[in-house]
């Protein structure tokens, strides 16, 4: 009986030490983290808050879809009953796009069913582009821009009623009322939560038709230009991110305008984070910029082209900003930022136009580009060449500045 007893006391203790150790011979030997048991621990022995949770999101902008009729034509021999198909030109970036979290894309165009297509210098496009942007993934849809009313007020607001029926697009730089002005859109994402404002500084001397009630607040006034200021400070108060797109800029130069580097500056004081630049239709110089605070904004000046039939080499070329922002607690940091550059392809007449991210560019299709009949020189180091004239190496993927093609 005895025997017995003591039996089960020491299978008792086996069973207890075998649990007890089996936890930690599964943790050598699986490499479990560490993090779990630790902050269990700090909460155990040393009653300490566990550490924060770092979550991050991936944000990307491109700048001017610049819709030539050239590109609706095609997009329109792409169907047999007369609608259009713009899918064949996105489809080799589509894949860049969908990939992040937030998508964002200067549309230069509106879209207004009530009048035909038509391209430079009064544009109009289909409305299947809408659709097309949705399907590959844009989520803010800026509309702020010099183009904004070649079909008067009244195309700017059937454009914006066409974007605003897509539920998953936010779009911003001209509002349908007072109260959606008012109304900063946010996005989440990963808990990370963005404001998005738009503004353009030209309108190609049109002015609003005040009878149709849309909201555009051109910042070609002070009025105006302080107007988004409060705008960015309120934004920042109810998000972590403010993120501003904005279309000013000297045409076809590299190098920012007084008014550019002076407002980023405003802009960046009053608290937006990230500020995207576009209109000159060729890329401009990446900065951060400091707030009072000391805290640091990116400012992309322009973006140039994301997809045209514009006519020189330097046109050819536009970036995908591609930034991830990290959020530890309430701290708000700008991890990363590249500019990926992008090359509008098409071939000679301005045929067959679709767009490529830089790495996917080859030597082949660049001695094929349409744009050499304009430009002799363009050719894969004249792509090189002029990104990294204009962009600091800091912003540029490691992948082209190891590029040997
Ligand atoms: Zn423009």
């Amino acid at each position: 009986m005895l025997k017995k007893k003591i039996l089960a006391f020491l299978l008792t203790i086996i069973f207890c030490l075998t649990f007890f150790y089996t936890d930690s011979i599964i943790e050598l030997f699986t490499n479990k983290s560490d993090e779990d048991s630790e902050t269990l621990d700090n909460i155990n022995k040393d009653n300490t808050i566990p550490p924060e949770k770092t979550t991050s999101s991936h944000m990307i902008a491109v700048g001017d879809n610049l819709i030539h009729g050239r590109i609706y034509w095609e997009a329109q021999q792409d169907t047999t009953d007369g609608s259009y198909d713009f899918s064949e030109a996105y489809q080799n970036i589509a894949p860049y796009i969908l990939d992040a979290d937030i998508a964002s894309i200067n549309q230069e165009t509106v879209m207004d069913n009530t009048q035909e297509p038509s391209h430079y210098p009064m544009f109009n496009s289909p409305i299947e582009l809408a659709y097309e942007l949705n399907e590959i993934g844009f989520d803010v849809i800026s509309v702020a821009n010099n183009h904004m009313f070649d079909k008067g007020t009244n195309g700017l607001k059937n454009s914006l009623e066409l974007l605003q029926s897509y539920d998953d697009f936010t779009v911003v730089g001209a509002y349908l009322n007072e109260e959606a002005y008012d109304d900063i859109p946010i996005i989440e994402s990963n808990d990370i939560t963005f404001s998005f404002l738009a503004a353009t500084q030209l309108v190609n001397g049109f002015s609003i038709d005040p009878n149709y009630g849309v909201i555009v607040k051109v910042i070609d006034t002070e009025e105006n230009q302080q107007a988004l200021l409060n705008q960015v400070t309120t934004a920042n108060q109810i998000s972590d991110v403010v993120v501003v797109n904005i279309h000013w800029g000297d045409e076809y130069n590299t190098i920012p305008n007084e008014f550019q580097t002076s407002y980023a500056q405003a802009l960046v004081d009053a608290g937006a984070d990230i500020i995207i630049g576009h209109h000159p239709h060729i890329i401009q110089p990446i900065e951060t910029l400091t707030n009072l605070e000391g805290e640091e904004a990116i400012v992309a000046y322009s973006l140039g082209n994301f997809l045209s039939t514009q006519d020189e080499g330097n046109r050819m070329l536009g970036g995908l900003l591609d930034i991830i922002v990290e959020k530890t607690g309430d701290k708000i940091d700008i991890v990363s930022c590249k500019l990926k550059p992008i090359i509008t392809h098409y071939t000679q007449g301005s045929f067959n136009v679709t767009n490529y991210m830089y790495s996917d560019y080859t030597p082949e299709l660049a001695s094929t580009h349409g744009v050499i009949e304009y430009t002799p020189t363009f050719s894969m180091s004249y792509i090189y060449e002029m990104i990294s004239n204009v962009i600091d190496e800091e912003y540029l993927p490691e992948d082209f500045i190891l590029a040997d093609k």
